[in-house]
Order: C-alpha cells, then structure tokens, then sequence
C-alpha cells in the first residue's frame, strides 16, 4: 500500500494543527507532502515565543486537553511528543470571588456515578442544585431530548426546560461550557453541548484532564516539522497560497504569494474559515464550499504575569477554576508565572491592556487572596480575537465536511464538521480525516 501512495503527491495549505496533522498521517503512509503556510512560523493558533525585552517564554494561549483527545494522541505518538501530564481523575479546584475554595472530584465508581459522586461532594453546590445537574446528566444519557430539539436549542433553553438552578448554572454549567466551547450558554448548541456530555461525562475516564508539560511549540509544533523533514516533506513557512485554480471540478494547481504556480494529485486545504474567500472565486465559493461565512469569530484573551517570588505553593494542582469573576481560570506556568484565561471575551478583548490587567489581578487577588502579598513584576495580554468560531445553532449548518465536490480537493480545520467545539482534537481530527480521505479515493 506504502508504494501505492509514494508516487502520490499532495500539497497542504496552512500548517497550523489541522495542516500539520494532515502533513503528518500523509507522510507517515508514504505521501509525497509539501505543506505551504503563511505566516514566518507554524503551529497557527497553537504557538509559543520568546518574548526578548523580558527573557520569557511565552505561549500565546493556555491550552488544555481532555483524555478523550484520541486522534491527538495518535498524532502525537508518531511525532515522537509525549509531554502531557494525564490526570487519573477529573480533579478541578474552585476558588470564588469570596476567597472560598471547592474542589470538584470524580470517584471510584463506574460512569456516570463517577462523576455523579463527585458532584455530590463538591460544596460550590448546594443539594437541589446537585440533584438538578445529575438529572439533566441522565436525561441526556437516556436521550430523553429529540434530535429536533437539540438542533433548534442554545443551552440556556435546555438548562430552563430542564429546570437547571441559578446556582448549578453559574457554578458548574457555565465555567464547562465556557471551557470547551468558548461560548456562553446562550451562544452554545444543546447539539454540541449534549454530545460533549456524552463523550466527556458518561464514558469512564473521559473526564480527566490533560495539561501540556511544556510550551505549545515544543510538544505540537516542532516535533512534526522534524518528522516531517525526515519524511522529506517540503516544508515552507512565510510562503502563503493566493489561488486555488480550478477547472473540470478539479484543482489544476494552486499559485503561492510569490506567483509560482505547484501541481500535485491532492490538495489538503487547512486554512482558516474566514481566510477562505480569498483563495477561491465567488462561484466556486458558493457552488462548493458555500456555508462558512455564517460561522462568527469568538474571542480569547490570556493574561501573562510573572512574580517577584515563587507563587507554586499555592498552585500545587496547577491550576484553579475561579468563580463569579471576569476571569476563569489561572493556570501556574513556571514556579513565579502564571497565566490568567478570560474565554468568550467579546468585552474583554475590546478593553486596553492596562485595564485587563487589572480586572485579571483584581480577580486573582479576590479569588485567592494569598497571592496578594506577591508583586507583578512582568505583564502581557494576548488578546486572540478569532480563537474559535461561536459555536450556537447556525453553526450546525455551516461546517462543510472534508469532502468537498471538488474531485481532489479536502478541507481540514477545527470549524469543519468534526462534530466537535474549536480545539485541538477538532483540528486533528479533521487532518486525519483528510488523510483517510485521500487513500479512499485511491482505492
Ligand atoms: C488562546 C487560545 C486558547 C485555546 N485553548 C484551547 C484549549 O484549551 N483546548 C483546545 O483543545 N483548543 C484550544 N484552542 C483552539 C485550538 O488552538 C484551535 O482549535 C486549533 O489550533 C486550530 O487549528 P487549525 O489548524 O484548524 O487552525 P489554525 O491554527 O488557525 O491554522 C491555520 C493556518 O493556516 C494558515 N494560513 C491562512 N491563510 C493561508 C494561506 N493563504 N496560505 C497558507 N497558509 C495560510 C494560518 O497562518 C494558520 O497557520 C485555543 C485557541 C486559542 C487561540
């Protein structure tokens, strides 16, 4: 099989993860890769630097995984990259607006009543809050919601059907919601939302976390280039394509920024959803890969700061869920760094930098008031303005498949349909998508 694929040429567009992963499965069958991406490096939305005035290094944003991150993990593997650390329980630690701290752990039962003990036990709750999350849980379990339902509902009107409690929402519901899609409940799918439940609450171990041991380049990024150089990939950053030609329902050749025109058997197009338009003309657009343009932008912001002393004492699990505050998480980055994530951040990402600053230490110090005898020394606010799409009910209809209608052409991306949020696995899986689609079309 090996043979048959290595006479077989395919050129990937876009090197973030979905390009990268594409790049990679191809590569790994005996595809003869070349990947073009724009920008000076790779990795996309997935990328660390080395911020010189202050001698750090810094990612531009705090990404974490969950065990269910299959395809990851396989890509992972043959890049040779294995710096994740693997939770054996969901674990997560809460620390409120008031100082008060809760912890929310699953137990040692089979599923859901893993996750079913653990929010019986988690005090950020009171019972009728619990009992009223357990019950939605099950419900979906049970598929007592119809797929007609589901498509039409955001999750704020599941969570009123189904009774949620103020409490339950704010406490539980929204920090998971705004974690994984990085949306409010009003802008979320109950499609969406019900799936992730079943995928990451009812199945055993799906649950667990997995955080990056590691800056993001070290263990997504540089790895594949490496792998792919010893594939003999042809491998070119700032090298961004201005046109996919197309004629007879078939891509005859794409042109590079610089005008050279490269032909291969394949295209594997893995570019953003809003940088599409340009590469294609409007008729191609709306006859084959119409839809996208109904998919909107949703924002990030990360918080770097760095202290005068060692701060790890506090962080000892790495990280803490804050509540009732703008900001959502802290993650500990290095023993006196840390970063701070404010997700769905339309506001936020409208704000100046200095005002950021200080709602993300206002929150910290409100939330963990032993971090105020430590001073900021260092600062800097990234602000991702397209960090994922809104992923509410339109969305649903406006995520292509990998297949296109375009005989040698594939889309890849976390905004295909991966049926999954913006992420990470998103994005894997829809380069493996595109890999398993190419060997299907030759057999
Ligand atoms: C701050 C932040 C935090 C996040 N947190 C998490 C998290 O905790 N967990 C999680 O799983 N996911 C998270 N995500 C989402 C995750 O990073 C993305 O879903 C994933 O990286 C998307 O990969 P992609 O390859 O689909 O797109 P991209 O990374 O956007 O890659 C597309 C690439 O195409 C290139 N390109 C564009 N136009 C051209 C052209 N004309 N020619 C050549 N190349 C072109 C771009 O430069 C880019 O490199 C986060 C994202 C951000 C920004």
């Amino acid at each position: 099989m090996q043979d048959l694929y290595r006479n077989k040429s395919v050129t990937v567009i876009g090197g973030g993860l979905a390009g990268l992963s594409s790049a990679v499965f191809l590569a790994e069958k005996g595809f003869n890769v070349s990947i073009y991406e724009a920008a000076p490096k790779f990795g996309g939305r997935v990328y660390s630097f080395f911020d010189k005035i202050n001698g750090l290094k810094i990612d531009n944003g705090q990404h974490i995984l969950a065990s269910w991150y299959l395809n990851t993990f396989d890509y992972l593997k043959i890049i040779g990259s294995s710096k994740l650390i693997f939770q054996e329980q969901l674990e997560v630690n809460f620390a409120d607006k008031c100082g008060s701290k809760f912890t929310l752990k699953a137990v040692n039962l089979p599923p859901p009543l893993h996750l079913a003990g653990g929010i019986m036990g988690f005090k950020a709750l009171g019972l009728n809050d619990k009992l009223a999350i357990i019950k939605l849980i099950n419900s979906i379990k049970k598929g007592k919601f119809t797929i007609s339902e589901l498509s039409k509902y955001n999750t704020d009107k599941l969570f009123k059907i189904s009774k949620q409690t103020y409490r339950s929402i704010e406490y539980f519901w929204k920090p998971f919601i705004i974690a994984v899609f990085n949306a409010v409940p009003g802008s979320t799918s109950a499609m969406m939302f019900t799936d992730m439940i079943k995928s990451g609450f009812i199945k055993k171990g799906n649950s667990n976390l997995v955080l990056p041991d590691g800056y993001l380049s070290d263990i997504f990024i540089d790895p594949a280039i490496s792998f792919l150089q010893s594939k003999n990939a042809s491998i070119k950053s700032n090298c961004g394509i201005e046109k996919i030609n197309i004629k007879n329902n078939t891509v005859t050749s794409i042109i590079l920024e610089n005008k050279t025109e490269i032909k291969s058997d394949f295209y594997v197009c893995a570019v953003p959803f809003y940088s599409l338009k340009n590469m294609f003309n409007e008729q191609i657009l709306n006859e084959h890969i119409n839809l996208v343009f109904g998919l909107k932008p949703s924002p990030i912001v990360n918080i770097h700061l760095k202290f005068n002393e060692k701060i790890d004492k506090i962080f000892t699990n790495g990280f803490f869920g804050l509540l009732g505050t703008v900001s959502q998480w802290a993650f500990k980055v290095t023993d006196d760094q840390i970063c701070i994530v404010v997700s769905a951040a339309d506001k936020v990402a409208e704000m100046d930098k200095h005002e950021i600053i200080k709602i993300a230490v206002n929150d910290l110090n409100n939330c963990l008031p032993e971090m105020k005898k430590y001073n900021v020394i260092y600062s800097k606010v990234i602000k991702e303005m397209r960090a994922t799409f809104v992923p509410d009910t339109d969305s649903l209809q406006n995520r292509p498949d990998t297949k296109t209608k375009i005989n040698n052409l594939l889309l890849a991306g976390d905004w295909t349909n991966t049926g999954l949020p913006a992420t990470i696995e998103g994005a894997v899986k829809s380069g493996k998508s595109s890999a398993n689609a190419i060997m299907e079309l030759l057999q």
